[in-house]
């Protein structure tokens, strides 16, 4: 890291002056600026020409005297002429911290880009080296805040004396906090001018809960950090530990708190280094500390992630939980090769099944798969495609049925092959390594397998 010329700090300007030599549009910039403050601004010039009115200043026309200067806070110059040169002297003699507009050298002091939610400031400097670069981090920022979030600052800082009283362990403090600026019923209900009350009424919740953990069952969607819910990444955010599966790239992960805990469970797939008794023994655990938890799941946590066990295991220890959906897997195959999987006269509905059956035993669904008329999307079929393409043949499919699959759906290393049950049954396939999403049924037909050629081209072997 290089060093700073500068240093970033927030002066106090509350009940004194900030007087301004100019009268032109340089003036009003900076004008603009300062009356964010409550300091007395004065503008003095002999040439008053832009439009202070909006602002509610009132320019003064004249020119400077060094008494202007007396117990000012700051002094900016902002045109040419002899008032400015001698307020310039005047500021340097009587040691008012002084800035002349668009000279860098003669300033003592330079002014931020600002992004401003009261008491909430966030102040952005180059040093004067990059002002673009600045504007657009600027902009960046702007778009991330919440117009209200000045407003729910303020909620936090009445209620410190409150919250201290209420909540006295400080992790817990800390999450009420958390929960206050970021909750999005927060956010509405100041919208509507009912703030102080709901800030009251959460504040009042986190105190009676103390200390107690909370498991949420997030999905993370096919693994690509933008297809991430909004409201997964700010629980993400919020929580203590996050217990993560194999198929949960770290890209996602990251976006955890940093001083978070993070455990990998690692169900991946052929190597169970956690089995499910011992993730459910371990949320509860973790919960119970009263830690919050972010438990998180590839896809979406109630499709084939073992919610069902976690969730049992949750309200038997009477745990609190929350659900928050994610992109699962065949929805993100069928984006990535714009495959209606339902679709008018085509297929009307779609089912998504497991073609693995627990431990490896026989499933019994191949029949009403075979003859449901819907479009498939098989999960955990890739070890045993020309299995699932013989099973349902033998239970009357067509092998002349479309299927489509999508390896590593959702992310920037997808993959897809394209052709039939019976191309299944009699070739090898060679798929990419990663997860896959077989589809099977008419609808596959309809959507776009544009690289599926190059990958038929190949000679086909299963890979595991
Ligand atoms: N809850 C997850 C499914 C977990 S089961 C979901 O809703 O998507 C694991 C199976 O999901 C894998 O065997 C594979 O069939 C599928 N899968 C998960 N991520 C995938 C991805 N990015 N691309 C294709 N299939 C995926």
């Amino acid at each position: 890291m290089g060093q700073l010329n500068t240093f970033p700090l927030s002066y106090k300007v509350s009940g004194q002056r900030i007087v301004i030599v100019g009268g032109g549009d340089e003036a009003l910039n900076k004008a603009r600026l300062v009356t964010k403050t409550t300091a007395e601004v004065v503008i003095i010039s002999r040439h008053i020409e832009a439009d202070f009115a909006a602002l509610g200043a009132m320019p003064i026309q004249r020119g400077f005297s060094p008494c202007d200067l007396k117990g000012a806070a700051l002094v900016f110059v902002a045109e040419e002429s002899p008032d400015a040169e001698l307020a310039k002297r005047e500021a340097r003699r009587q040691g008012v911290p002084l800035n002349v507009v668009d000279v860098p050298h003669e300033c003592d002091f330079y002014t931020p880009s600002i992004v401003e939610r009261a008491p909430l400031t966030i102040a952005i400097s180059s040093e004067g080296e990059a002002p673009v670069l600045a504007r657009l981090v600027r902009a960046r920022i702007e778009a991330m805040l919440s117009p209200r979030i000045g407003k729910i600052a303020g909620l936090a800082g009445s209620l410190r004396k409150k919250a201290e009283a209420l909540i006295h362990d400080n992790a817990a403090r800390r999450r009420f906090y958390e929960t206050l600026v970021t909750s999005p019923e927060i956010e509405l209900a100041e919208a509507a001018g009912r703030g102080a009350a709901a800030a009251e009424a959460l504040l009042a919740q986190h105190g009676e809960m103390g200390g107690q953990g909370v498991v949420w069952l997030i999905g993370a969607g096919p693994g690509s950090e933008d297809l991430l819910t909004l409201r997964a990444q700010r629980l993400l955010q919020e929580a203590d530990a996050i217990v993560h599966d194999q198929l949960v790239p770290d890209a996602v992960v990251e976006m955890g708190r940093r001083d978070a805990e993070r455990i990998s469970v690692g169900k991946a797939k052929g190597h169970h280094s956690f089995s499910q008794a011992q993730i459910n023994t371990l949320l509860v655990r973790l919960a119970g500390e009263g830690k919050r938890v972010a438990r998180l799941k590839s896809g979406d946590p109630m499709v084939f992630g073992r919610a069902g066990e976690e969730i049992a295991a949750l309200r038997k220890a009477g745990i609190g939980y929350q659900i928050v959906p994610g992109v699962s897997a065949a929805l993100a195959a069928a984006a990535d090769t714009a495959t209606p999987v339902t679709l008018r006269k085509v297929s009307s509905g779609f089912i998504m099944a497991t073609a693995h059956g627990a431990d490896d035993s026989d499933l019994d669904h191949w029949a009403s798969l075979a003859q449901s008329g819907l479009t498939l999307a098989l999960y955990m079929g890739k070890s045993v495609v020309s299995e699932v393409a013989g099973r349902l043949v033998a239970h009357g499919a067509s092998p002349a049925l479309p299927v489509g699959i999508v390896v590593n759906a959702g992310r920037s290393n997808r993959s897809t092959y394209s052709g039939n049950l019976r191309s299944l049954i009699e070739g090898d396939v060679t798929l990419a390594e990663g997860p896959a999403i077989i589809f099977v049924g008419e609808a596959v037909a309809a959507g776009d397998w544009a690289d599926a050629a190059t990958l038929q081209a190949q000679s086909f072997k299963v890979v595991a």
